[in-house]
């Protein structure tokens, strides 16, 4: 079974190695590294057939399952080059153990948590040498696992892959940690209570296609989600979750099933809280934000993820209007959470919560 199981390596020979993209050239998610991770499933063996090999193609039966009906789930984390040159990890362990989550709500199998964070950074030592050296830059990891059962019933699939593939990626916004312009979806949702929103898999962010298409067409870098019942509470924005500061107290909507439990979410309410800001979960409304910003009370908004870390919201637009947030600048609160959470993510700070773990 998996508690054992050995996982084979096939070297990429050194002259078929790829040419590294130039610090400018990053993009998002457009370069793979030369080597990556697949390990197989099926009932009878589990877990079976692991090896770090070369990046390259699957050959699946186009009757696979993930084709028809995306049973398909994935998780985001980055390796970072930090401090004295050395490699880290940021909570590597919780990724994989949100990864079981969706696992199950997606009648998929689990993965050894434990064990993948030790291939993981085999994987990353092995390719150290792409995780990227501009600051900001970092190399973001994509752990996948699809149902390749070539057959068209609708029933959760017999087998599955799972994979890791790694790209080395610049600062996610092209406007790097500036404020950005969201669009309030009041007439498109992302996700209901007792569906899927609380686990990351694909058929998400295909559904979400539509309205940040609308987005993009207003002008807006991403979309806020508002919940699906009444279309009036906050849930997210895009692939992050978001934070209000409202009379000094920092407010982010609750985990109640149709919100994904970010990671860095989880990471801001425990740091905030730790310089002794009052950072709280509740449900809070458009409205309320509306109102707030009105009077002056509403300090700053911004987005958390592993893609982006911190992003500030400048303007809102809802309802046909425009509302500018913070005169359109990066809040205090946002501006120190980008710098001490990279600062942690880099090893350059103390890590009190014993988040990092060094690659390599
Ligand atoms: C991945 C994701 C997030 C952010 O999670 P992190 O662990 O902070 O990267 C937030 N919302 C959605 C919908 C996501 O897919």
């Amino acid at each position: 079974m998996w508690e054992d199981f050995e996982v084979a390596l096939e070297k990429v020979a050194e002259d078929k190695l790829k040419k590294k993209p130039t610090p400018d050239k990053l993009g998002f998610g457009v370069h793979f590294t030369d080597h990556m991770f697949l390990m197989k499933w099926n009932r009878a063996d589990g877990w079976h057939d692991s090896r770090i090999c070369p990046y390259r193609n699957f050959n699946l039966d186009p009757a696979s399952m993930v084709f028809h009906y995306g049973q398909a789930i994935f998780e985001g984390l980055k390796a970072y080059r930090g401090k004295d040159d050395q490699l880290f990890l940021f909570r590597p362990k919780d990724n994989f153990e949100r990864m079981n989550a969706s696992a199950v709500r997606m009648c998929m199998p689990r993965i050894p948590a434990e064990k993948m964070v030790s291939i993981l950074r085999a994987l990353i030592y092995l390719e150290k040498d792409w995780v990227p050296k501009a600051e900001g830059a970092t190399l973001y990891i994509r752990p996948t696992m699809i149902a390749v059962e070539p057959t068209l019933g609708v029933k959760p699939s017999s087998s599955y892959y799972f994979f890791i593939i790694m790209t080395p990626v610049g600062a996610y916004y092209a406007e790097g940690c500036n404020p950005i312009k969201i669009y309030v979806s009041d007439q498109y949702v992302r996700a209901v209570k007792g569906g899927v929103g609380n686990v990351k898999t694909a058929g998400n962010y295909a559904a979400s296609l539509f309205m940040s298409e609308i987005a993009r067409k207003a002008g807006c870098t991403q979309v806020l989600w508002l919940d699906a019942c009444e279309h009036k509470y906050i849930e997210e924005v895009g692939t992050s979750n978001i934070f209000f500061r409202i009379d000094n107290q920092l407010i982010t909507p609750p985990l109640e099933g149709s919100i994904l439990g970010g990671l860095t979410r989880d990471s801001v309410l425990k740091l905030a809280a730790s310089w002794g800001i009052d950072a709280i979960e509740k449900p809070i409304s458009i409205d309320e934000v509306l109102d707030a910003n009105r009077s002056g009370r509403l300090q700053e908004v911004f987005g958390t993820g592993t893609a982006a870390v911190i992003s500030p919201v400048g303007e809102l637009w809802y309802k046909e209007k425009n509302y500018v947030i913070n005169n359109g600048q990066t809040g205090e609160v946002a501006a120190r959470l980008f710098t001490e959470l990279q600062a942690i993510q880099n090893g350059f700070q103390a890590d009190p919560f014993k988040w990092v773990t060094r690659v390599g």
